[in-house]
């Protein structure tokens, strides 16, 4: 980059808030995806004004700009591939104001997820979507993948709690979209067009966001079983009846040997678990909580434990949450890797898409353990694979190919929570294509200069073993 150019961005953010130094330039050069690209520089703006005149500098000068939240996106989001600049808006975080009797609050998008639910804690309310990474996941980063977690079924997504957003567009202009208001009819819903956006369209400085009351109690269930159909079986059953959980984890027995071996959980020797927590007025929950069991044991569950101890609630909410670090621990040469991770199927397909992911795994030779919040049909598998050889990711991509065509075959998405990035984006292609030309238009109208976040979602090209995270020679 021309020393002019760091120059003038020194002058707009201050000398401490850019990095050019090697060791900065490669980390920010990762989310927690398989991929990789250093950026030439890192910017870190304070004020939307300064992210402003960042962005009308880059456009004058054609420089990639990647919007960072906390870089804990799984499918490569955040990873500047044609490098130029990692706009990092972490110190964009000032919860501006919480009006609970207005029921939204206003937070700048570098507001890490967990900090704002403390916040909200002492007025008995929360913003509910609980993602996996929520202690460290930032708001900006969550509305740009539509981030979402265990208790979606319940609580919706992200989408469903932005009321209005700040944006900075591509020549610098700030737009405000949305209101502060719970309803508006007030012309294109313009908001909603940025979430999910993963920093294509612009960057977003500043959220509105609608609470939720907190529930006042909570209870678990946790059900096992002797195969992987019967507990999603048991899922889809559930959500025919009149009970609304808030949350159903699924675990095969890959998650559940690896959690029991590594984080020492203490889990039920079985094929298949069902954790399900119930929430709202104590009495509802008791009934609820016995509904449940009676459609546990009804489809054929070999245990089922009711809990509302804090500790044990704990305990299997971390057992559930350490799959994805177990699974890396679990075998010697293998690391697991975010491959075909993420889709979801509608509920009643979920038995149906669980056996054809165990008869991929088997036919294409590759450990793949299943897991996910499958009552709102969004199920997680996580491939085990040798990052040093070649032939380890031919086969995990095979079995990449194969997992969509089921989910797709199924009616389902690539994607329920996590976004597109390069990981997904062929297969995204294919889920979306009659809606690909107007994806392109709208990115040509509102970026001509395409400098957010380029060649990712609808403008990736080639497969996904690509820009790897692991000395291993790409696959094109
Ligand atoms: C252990 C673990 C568990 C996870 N569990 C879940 C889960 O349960 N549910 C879930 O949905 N996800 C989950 N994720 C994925 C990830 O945490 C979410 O996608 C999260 O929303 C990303 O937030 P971030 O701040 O880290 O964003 P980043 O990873 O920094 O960025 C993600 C995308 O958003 C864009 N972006 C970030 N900030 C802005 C901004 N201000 N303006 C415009 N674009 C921006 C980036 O360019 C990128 O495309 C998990 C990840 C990990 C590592």
């Amino acid at each position: 980059m021309r020393p002019e150019t760091l120059d003038a961005l020194m002058a707009i953010v201050g000398e401490t808030n850019i990095s050019t130094r090697a060791a900065d330039l490669y980390t920010y050069g990762f989310d927690a995806s398989i991929h990789h690209r250093s950026p030439d520089v890192i910017v870190r703006p304070r004020t939307t004004a300064e992210v402003s005149d960042v962005v009308k500098l880059a456009r004058r000068e054609k420089i990639p700009i990647v919007a960072r939240g906390a870089g804990t996106g799984l499918c490569g989001g955040a990873v500047p591939l044609m490098g130029g600049m990692v706009m990092d808006m972490t110190r964009m975080n000032t919860i501006k104001e919480v009006r609970v009797g207005d029921l939204y609050c206003v937070v700048e998008a570098g507001v890490v997820y967990d900090r704002l639910n403390e916040r909200l804690a002492p007025f008995k309310f929360f913003f509910p979507t609980s993602p996996g990474s929520a202690e460290a996941c930032t708001i900006g980063g969550m509305v740009a993948t539509n981030a979402s977690g265990m208790r979606a079924i319940k609580y919706g997504a992200t989408r469903d709690y932005v009321l209005g957003l700040e944006v900075v567009l591509s020549d610098g202009s700030v737009m405000r979209v949305g209101t502060n208001t719970i309803k508006n009819s007030s012309g294109y819903q313009l908001e909603r067009l940025f979430v999910g956006s993963e920093g294509t369209l612009g960057i977003i400085t500043e959220v509105t966001l609608r609470l939720a009351p907190k529930p006042k109690r909570q209870c678990m269930i946790m059900a096992a079983f002797d195969s992987l159909e019967a507990a999603g079986t048991c899922v889809s059953e559930l959500i025919a009846t009149p009970v609304l959980p808030s949350a159903t984890e699924l675990m095969d027995r890959t998650c559940i040997q690896a959690v029991n071996k590594t984080v020492g959980s203490g889990l039920p020797d079985c094929e298949a678990l069902c954790m399900i927590e119930v929430d709202g007025e104590p009495e509802v929950v008791e009934r609820e909580m016995g509904m449940v069991t009676k459609v546990a044991e009804r489809v054929g569950a070999i245990s089922v434990e009711a809990t509302s101890d804090p500790k044990t609630m704990a305990r299997w909410t971390n057992a559930r949450k350490s799959v994805m670090s177990a699974l890396s621990r679990f075998g010697e040469r293998f690391v697991s890797v975010s491959l075909a991770d993420d889709m979801a199927v509608p509920i009643s397909r979920i038995p149906a898409a669980v056996k054809a992911f165990q008869e991929i795994a088997v036919r294409n030779d590759v450990v793949i353990g299943t897991y996910g919040h499958a009552a709102d049909g969004n199920l997680h598998t996580k491939m085990l694979v040798d990052p040093m050889s070649e032939e380890s990711w031919r086969h995990a991509e095979v079995a990449v190919g194969e997992i969509y065509d089921v989910v797709l075959d199924l009616g389902g998405t690539v994607t329920g929570e996590h976004g597109v990035g390069i990981s997904k984006a062929p297969y995204f292609q294919r889920e979306r294509a009659s809606a690909l030309d107007t994806m392109v238009a709208i990115k040509k109208a509102l970026d001509p200069d395409n400098i957010f976040n380029p060649g990712k979602m609808q403008d990736w090209e080639g497969g996904i073993i690509r820009h790897l995270r692991y000395p291993c020679p790409d696959l094109k």
